[in-house]
């Protein structure tokens, strides 16, 4: 059965549309680490917040992990799959307060 993939948010409970998510690799196996998913309206808070996150994540010597992007979300699609969206990632960013 199909059923919606929800907004991360708490109490937001629309449809998410957007994943936030960082590629992760141990320089043997690579995945897309799932930090949020997300409808339109919240995208600007969690994407900051999983910035955050981001940076405050330790690595493991040998792992490398990017900096979270925005990436389409699409049913039964495969992470690799994912088309990414570096247009929204720059217009959220420049929203960010400067740091
Ligand atoms: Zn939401």
């Amino acid at each position: 059965m199909n059923y919606p993939v929800l907004c991360y948010r708490p109490g937001c409970g629309q449809p998410a549309i957007y994943k936030v998510a960082a590629r992760w690799s141990d320089g043997v196996t690579q995945e897309l680490k799932t930090y949020a998913l997300s409808c339109a309206g919240c995208l600007a808070a969690q994407f900051r917040k999983s910035r955050e996150k981001r940076s405050a994540c330790r690595l493991a010597a040998g792992e490398t992990l990017e900096a979270p992007g925005v990436y389409e979300l699409a049913r039964g699609q495969r992470d690799a799959a994912l088309v990414r969206r570096p247009d929204l990632e720059s217009q959220l960013t420049e929203s960010f307060p400067s740091s």
